[in-house]
């Protein structure tokens, strides 16, 4: 079917009017509407009455030259996007240059025509004039495009840049409202922006799960709800192309059924955003350098008032915005993840000047016991009897001692600051472990302590790390005794239950002020009511951190004179093995 253009001719000669008509009708490429003025009043009139494609406009006319009626149809009626092909005589060539000046497409000289160069001119001036509406069109989406960006692309926050898209992209497409929906890494995704407040924090899985209260569909499995599309799930099979849908011919025309962009295959959430009747695009980051993209999320464009078709054009402007959205996105992540790193290097630096302090206090005391003991056994050796010296040499053992382990502690929980140490659990034979634990402790406790080992319930099937289990138990185990200076009982409770195993530390000694209770995890941390007993305040967070790579929980009770019991539940089966 050939296209039906309208068509003008305005000429006072009838004679001359016929042949144009008879030329162009019988156009095997075009079919016409042609309607005809013999003079410029008749013409005006029309041309305020309907639009036409084309115009050929004789120069002479009765009541008015062509040059003048061109130029009153262009200031009051015409878009100037209409072309106009004027009529000249032999040898008016000037009046025609003059014509092409104003704005005139072409011009064609009456005593040379032909059917050919009839058909041939009104055809390209057709052509041209749609091209020409067509660039101004693209012209303009760019620039709106373009705006919408730049404010997109204003903000480094992220949730600014959502707002701001949703809101631009409603007053782009004027539509009903404008969602952003992101894809979570292991559960369902959610709506994170909308442009119409009810909806920014209501999960499409609550809305499901409402659905369901209400009746309307009878619950069911995470399964049956996901098959139904309430539930959203990015898995690898549903491919998303990048490359929109090949452009229709006539940007005009609407997208012929659903108006997903580049959702083929994702048969969930095309029905879950209802793609019969909204416009949904991806959000595509770029992924490392690797070809495919990675899919952040989905930028819909919905409209239920009233009936709208969308069209190509829309949703190729609602595509370009995602890509605008996207790299804006990926800036935003850019410097969070910065920002993050900045502030653990600052982190890092308050910790370094942390040790530095610790090292230079911590060092200076048992330091001086040793350059003590070692200088009194070099000078007075002779006069020191076998027990004496025995003893000047216990000094300084037990003090390198502990500056060994001072070493230790800080190098560890620097790496802990650093970086994650891989856990490396196996299957653990718990009797056996924390009974080797406890003989290593009484050895050296003396007898004003009394230990007490305790194992209850299933302790079958547990997967530890050896090593970081004994962090944790023998900094628990010398906590409770270290801080009962006075003696008497800690108990080791072991409780094996299904899932997991209890442990409880509980010591009868000068317990831990309320106030200081809550940092004690912490680096550096110690109680107010430790006085002159020695320590660095690194055991309990290096017994939390190993507590933390095991998936399991630490906790302390106590009170002040009464004694403390700490609490550690272990998963049986380590979450974080490798
Ligand atoms: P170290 O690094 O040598 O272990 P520390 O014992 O001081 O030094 P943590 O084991 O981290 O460090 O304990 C932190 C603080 O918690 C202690 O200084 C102490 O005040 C308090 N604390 C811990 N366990 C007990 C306990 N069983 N009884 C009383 N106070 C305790
Ligand atoms: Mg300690």
């Amino acid at each position: 079917m050939l296209d039906t253009w309208t068509l003008l001719i305005i000429d006072d000669c009838a004679a001359d009017r016929k042949i144009y008509r008879r030329y162009l009708l019988k156009d095997p490429h075009q079919s016409y509407q042609i309607l005809e003025a013999d003079c410029a009043e008749e013409a005006l009139a029309l041309c305020q009455k309907m639009r036409f494609d084309v115009i050929l406009l004789d120069f002479c006319l009765p009541d008015m030259s062509g040059l003048e009626l061109f130029e009153q149809m262009q200031q009051e009626i015409l878009e100037t996007s209409v072309p106009v092909i004027m009529l000249t005589g032999r040898g008016d060539e000037e009046i025609a240059v003059q014509a092409m000046k104003q704005g005139a497409l072409d011009y064609l000289v009456k005593q040379n025509l032909t059917q050919d160069v009839l058909q041939i001119t009104v055809r390209n001036a057709i052509k041209q004039s749609c091209l020409q509406a067509q660039l101004n069109k693209t012209q303009e989406r760019q620039r709106l495009i373009a705006t919408t960006a730049l404010r997109i692309r204003q903000s480094l926050n992220l949730e600014e840049i959502l707002d701001t898209a949703v809101t631009e992209v409603q007053q782009l497409l004027k539509c009903d409202r404008v969602m952003v929906y992101q894809f979570a890494p292991d559960s369902d995704g959610k709506i994170v922006a909308s442009s119409v407040e009810s909806y920014r924090t209501v999960t499409l899985c609550d809305r499901a799960a409402a659905r369901e209260e209400a009746g309307e569909q009878g619950a069911g499995s995470r399964e049956q709800r996901k098959e139904r599309g309430q539930l959203i799930t990015y898995s690898p099979p549903c491919t998303l192309h990048p490359a929109p849908r090949p452009l229709l011919p006539n940007p005009q025309s609407p997208i012929p059924y659903n108006y997903e962009f580049g959702l083929c295959n994702c048969l969930s959430l095309k029905e879950q955003f209802n793609t019969k009747a909204n416009l949904v695009v991806p959000i595509n980051l770029s992924n490392n350098g690797n070809p495919a993209p990675k899919l952040w999320g989905l930028l819909i464009a919905d409209h239920n008032s009233g009936e709208r078709q969308w069209q190509t054009d829309d949703a190729q402007m609602l595509n370009e915005v995602s890509v605008q959205l996207a790299i804006a996105i990926q800036q935003a992540e850019l410097l969070a993840q910065t920002q993050a790193a900045l502030t653990k290097e600052k982190q890092l630096n308050v910790f370094k000047s942390q040790i530095i302090a610790t090292v230079s206090h911590e060092y200076r005391t048992p330091l001086t016991s040793i350059l003590a003991a070692a200088s009194t056994l070099v000078k007075h050796s002779q006069q020191l009897d076998e027990s004496k010296q025995q003893r000047f040499l216990g000094i300084i053992e037990q003090k390198a001692r502990y500056m060994s382990k001072l070493v230790d502690n800080m190098l560890l929980v620097n790496q802990f600051e650093l970086e994650k140490p891989k856990i490396k659990p196996i299957l653990l034979d718990l009797l056996q472990f924390f009974s080797d634990l406890i003989e290593q402790e009484r050895e050296t406790v003396g007898d004003r302590h009394e230990l007490i080992f305790q194992i209850t319930g299933n302790n079958q099937g547990f997967w530890g790390d050896r090593g970081l289990l004994q962090q944790i138990f023998t900094n628990l185990i010398s906590n409770a005794i270290k801080y009962s200076p006075d003696g008497g009982t800690v108990e080791f409770h072991l409780i094996g239950k299904e899932s997991q195993v209890i442990f409880y530390i509980k010591d009868q000694g000068i317990g831990i002020p309320m106030a200081d209770q809550e940092n004690l995890f912490q680096s550096f941390s110690r109680g107010s009511n430790v006085d002159t007993i020695p320590g660095t305040g690194l055991g309990l967070a290096i017994a939390k951190a190993c507590v933390d790579l095991h998936g399991g929980d630490i906790t302390l009770s106590s009170q002040v004179g009464q004694g403390t019991k700490v609490t550690v539940s272990l998963p049986k089966d380590c979450p974080f093995a490798p």
